[in-house]
Order: C-alpha cells, then structure tokens, then sequence
C-alpha cells in the first residue's frame, strides 16, 4: 500500500488537454491540489470545470512555458493557492510533423523551445520550492520517438524528446542532494486530442502494431507519472518508464503477427 498524496500540489504543464489533463484526472483523484498550466483560457476553464468533483481541488493558471516569466507565475500561484509545491509534471509539448529537408529554423526552434526549454524552465522555476517541500518529485512526459523509435517527419520532434532525457540524467545528480527526484514517462500512441488530429488511419495503423492491441489511454500515463510522485519512488531518480503497450517490442511485421 501507498502512503497517501493526499494534500500536496502539483503543477501539470500541458494540462489542459490529452496526457496532462490525464495526470490532472488521476493527480486530482488522489487528492493532489492540481494546478494545469497551458496557454488557452478556454481549455483550461473547461478541464478545471471537468475536474471539479475530485477530491484534489484542480485550478488553472494561462502560460506559456517558453517564457520563463509565465512558469515563474505558475509557480508563484501554486504556492499562493495551496501553501507549498511538491510536484512539477513537464508534459506540455508540441508535434507538428515536417520532413527534415523542408524544416526551417523557426520550426526547429520552436519545437525544441516548447519541449525541451518550455521542460527546464518549468521546473527551474519551481527548484525552490520543491526543495523547500522536502520530497519534491518531476515528472516529465518525454516520448518512445526519439529516445527508442524514429518517425519520419518527427526528427525535430524526437530530438526534443530525447534532448529531455539527456537534461534529466545531469539534473537528477544535482537535485538528489535537495531530495527531489527527476524521472521520465515514455508514452508511445496514446488517445488524445492530439492524436485524433493525426486522423482514424493513422490511429488504426498504430493500433496494429501494438502488441496489447490497443492505443494507450491518458490514464496509463497519469498511473505512471502517479507511481513516480509517490514517496515510496523517493529512492529512484534519472529513469525512464515506457508506456507503450509493447509497441516497441517486435523485432518485424512478422514477429507482431506470430504473437
Ligand atoms: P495535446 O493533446 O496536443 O496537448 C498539449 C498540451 O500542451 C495542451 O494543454 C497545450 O495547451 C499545451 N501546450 C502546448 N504548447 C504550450 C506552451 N508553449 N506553453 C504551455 N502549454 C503548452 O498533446 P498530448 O498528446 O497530450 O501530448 C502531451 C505530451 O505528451 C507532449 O509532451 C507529447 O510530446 C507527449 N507525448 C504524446 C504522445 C501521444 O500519443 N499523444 C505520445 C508520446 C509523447 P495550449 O495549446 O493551450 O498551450
């Protein structure tokens, strides 16, 4: 059995639609106060009022995580809001798709500004606290593209998703001296808003070739990212979780098929 999370704060960035507004659902269902954090008011106000019935009171804050103003404020509500800070989930993140000879600066700079510095300004921002909570826990949703798998159209993407692992590998010798630990949740083709856009082909596709036959649930990776704000993961730090119901498992076509 789990020691109870009940009463601390979380902050999700990205938690106003698909996984982060899946972490907001569970967080808040184990009576963490949740503060979402995105940059559309209208997103957010309706998570908030989706989530109001939890036993964790869920609250929202407009910002954009690539200003490290507007995660100072997030932060800074927290604290005012609930007394304290102890977890900080780095999840919002962008995936537009462009094929490596047709990428430009600005799309590479903005794909890497949102997940990867959008990630370490976010939780930069909230060091303080976390270390002043005594058990501060970061939970960053990184990706299998990239750190396991490749895509085409999604190099920019998958180098942003790796470039958060090399960053929490560093970050968690620095921040284990400070008891917080630093971990990262793998998803691999979860349903969100997000993926929907990508289109039912696409869906079904991924959907084949997934051993567990079936695209993940936002709640998957909110019971993972649950799992690592626990005090009983305070003893691990710098790892990684894949979320992907084995999807990147089979060595071939044939392999998913003899199953
Ligand atoms: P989503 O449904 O498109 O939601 C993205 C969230 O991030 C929204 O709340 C969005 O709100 C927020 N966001 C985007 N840019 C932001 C910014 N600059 N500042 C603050 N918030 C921002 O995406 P998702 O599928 O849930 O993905 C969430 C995370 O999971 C991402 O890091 C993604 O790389 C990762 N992931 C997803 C999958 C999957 O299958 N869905 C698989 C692997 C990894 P606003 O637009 O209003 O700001």
């Amino acid at each position: 059995m789990f020691n109870s999370l009940e009463g601390r704060t979380a902050i999700v960035t990205g938690g106003s639609k698909g996984i982060g507004r899946g972490i907001a659902e569970t967080f808040a269902g184990a009576g963490i106060n949740v503060v979402v954090v995105a940059r559309n008011e209208a997103d957010l106000d309706a998570t908030v009022k989706a989530l109001a019935d939890k036993p964790g009171k869920v609250s929202s804050v407009t910002a954009d995580v690539t200003k490290p103003e507007d995660c100072r404020s997030a932060v800074e509500a927290a604290i005012e809001r609930h007394g304290g800070l102890d977890i900080v989930c780095a999840n919002a993140g962008i995936f537009p798709s462009g094929k490596l000879g047709d990428l430009t600066p600005e799309d590479i700079e903005q794909v890497l500004g949102v997940n990867f510095k959008g990630t370490v300004f976010i939780i930069q921002a909230a060091l303080q606290a976390l270390t002043d909570s005594g058990h501060g826990r970061v939970i960053v949703t990184s990706s299998i593209t990239g750190p396991v798998t490749g895509y085409p159209g999604w190099s920019h993407y998958g180098a942003s998703k790796a470039a958060q692992l090399g960053f929490i590998r560093t970050a968690a010798m620095e921040l284990a001296p400070k008891q917080i630990t630093i971990n990262a949740v793998l998803p691999g083709n979860i349903v969100t808003e997000g993926l929907v856009e990508m289109g039912q082909e696409y869906m079904d596709q991924m959907a084949a070739a997934i051993p567990a036959g079936r695209l993940g649930s936002v709640a998957d990776i909110g019971n993972a990212a649950l799992f690592f704000a626990t005090d009983e993961a305070g003893y691990i730090t710098g790892q990684t979780l894949i979320v992907d119901g084995g999807q990147i498992l089979p060595e071939s076509i044939e392999a998913l098929a003899e199953a």
